[in-house]
């Protein structure tokens, strides 16, 4: 069992050289991948890895994503804290949790129950009082609590989903990977800059697990 203060240690060498090394430059979304311990976010057998440059398995097939793609799609939402967002596939519920260190409410959501479970238990040891994690279908969001200022999707999708788009706020952005199902994705930064017209910038080549549901793959 690794010592807290080794972790810390590893944690900050992965902001410098696979954060801003890369090009992350947020202050928030650095201080943010600086302060939550991924070590707590992945399987028990693998907190050694945590801090490895890649992504790692969690059960059910899915995987947390790479910090780096993790800090990428937290910049991209482009926050300054204070914002409401929806968090699509928990996962382990640690993009959440950096998430949760900016904006002040998170609604993340999960199909595989076994995976909400878990995310939502970890995020409460941690501390992450501020997320709400429920199972359900992300493609078609979390109408209640819509209008949101930033929704961000950890899973590919075949197109943009209309109700993800719909339940954006004036201002607010999507960034959701769009593409193939088995190979590269596209990372798309979709505004919603009226209230019927919408922005796209892409942000290059990414590989995510496929986005299952009535407006994601069948
Ligand atoms: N953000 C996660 C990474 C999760 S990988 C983390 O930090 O660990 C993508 C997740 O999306 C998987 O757990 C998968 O089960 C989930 N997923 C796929 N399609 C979904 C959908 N329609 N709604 C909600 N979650 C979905």
């Amino acid at each position: 069992m690794k010592k807290g203060s080794e972790f810390e240690s590893r944690r900050a060498s992965m902001v410098a050289c696979q954060l801003v090394a890369r090009g992350i430059q947020s202050p928030l979304v650095l201080e943010a991948m600086g302060r939550v311990a991924r070590e707590k976010f992945v399987p028990k057998g693998m907190q050694d890895r945590a801090y490895d440059d890649g992504p790692l398995p969690i059960g059910a097939g899915q995987t947390i994503s790479q910090p780096y793609i993790v800090a990428l799609m937290a910049d991209a939402l482009d926050l300054r804290g204070g914002e409401k967002v929806l968090d699509i596939g928990t996962g382990s519920g640690y993009a959440a949790a950096v998430i949760a260190c900016i904006a002040s409410k998170v609604f993340s959501m999960e199909r595989v129950p076994e995976l909400a479970e878990r995310a939502a238990r970890t995020l409460v040891s941690e501390g992450f009082d501020s997320v709400v994690v429920r199972c359900g279908d992300g493609t078609l969001g979390w109408p209640e609590h819509q209008p949101f200022d930033g929704i961000v999707v950890a899973a590919g999708a075949p197109a943009v989903p209309e109700a993800l788009k719909h339940q954006l706020a004036v201002g607010g952005c999507l960034v959701i990977p769009v593409g193939s199902r088995h190979s590269v994705q596209s990372l798309l930064r979709i505004t919603r800059v009226s209230g019927s017209e919408f922005r796209t910038e892409n942000f290059g080549a990414v590989r995510f697990v496929p986005l299952l549901g009535e407006q994601g793959w069948s």
